[in-house]
């Protein structure tokens, strides 16, 4: 039988997991956050004392990273050697050693091969930067999900507030533009709109009328399957 798949791409902070976990939900597909991968990897050179600016060295260090995906009660846990580091990649430290490691080719190579072979074993909504371009090429629906840099500064900062953490908007709005800049500007697999893809501007749409218009795209894709 075949398997749906629907790619998820977009800028740091524009909502895509929120997004992407709640039409998992709906289509009782499985979320793929494939920038918690990315972080997982970030994490392992900090944790190992390997600079993330060192390509060489990231590169070797690669054959040493084994990660895995495991679903508890439906939610994605990230496997990093054994240890589940899912509550520990989601700082934007975290963040910004995902996008150092992620310009490079070894690391690519090894996370593009993962998120594949869980795209080919089920119905999947993956989100991420390449998924529409790479990843999963002939995805059923393909959305680039943006939003301007000010909204999404604005929604990571209450998102912290509500966790009791105290930041600052400016430096969050700074470092969420300087984080597109790299993933947008790398030589491999740049973040960019698929030629397919369905842009979705989410400044001005609540969450409810952003997944309303992605499950209604998806029926109306399905649908012309059928046909
Ligand atoms: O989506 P998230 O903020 O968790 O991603 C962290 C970083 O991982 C991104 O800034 C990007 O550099 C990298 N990434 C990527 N390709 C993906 C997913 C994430 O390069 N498919």
């Amino acid at each position: 039988m075949k398997n749906y798949n629907i790619a998820i791409d977009g800028p740091a902070g524009a909502g895509k997991s929120t997004i992407a976990k709640i039409v998992a939900k709906k289509l009782e597909y499985i979320y793929v956050d494939t920038g918690a991968m990315y972080r997982a990897m970030g994490i392992y050179m900090l944790n190992n004392g390997i600079s993330v600016e060192d390509e060489e060295s990231v590169s070797k260090a690669c054959k040493d990273v084994k990660i895995t995906i495991e679903y508890i009660k439906g939610e994605q846990q990230v496997i990093l050697n054994g240890d589940n580091v899912t509550g520990t990649i989601r700082t934007e430290e975290a963040g910004k050693l995902a996008s150092a490691v992620a310009k490079y080719k070894a690391v690519r190579a090894k996370m593009v091969e993962l998120q594949k072979s869980l795209a080919a074993s089920s119905n999947v909504i993956m989100d991420g930067r390449d998924i529409g371009s790479v990843v999963l090429p002939n995805a059923d629906l393909k959305i680039y999900l943006t939003a301007s840099s000010g909204e999404r500064a604005l929604r990571r900062w209450k998102e912290l507030e509500e966790k009791g953490i105290p930041s600052d908007l400016n430096e969050i709005e700074t470092d969420i533009i300087k984080r597109d800049q790299q993933d947008m500007n790398r030589k491999i697999s740049p973040l960019c709109q698929a030629e397919d893809a369905v842009l979705l501007d989410t400044s001005d749409l609540t969450i409810d009328e952003v997944i309303d218009t992605i499950i209604s795209l998806f029926q109306e894709k399905c649908s012309e399957d059928l046909v």
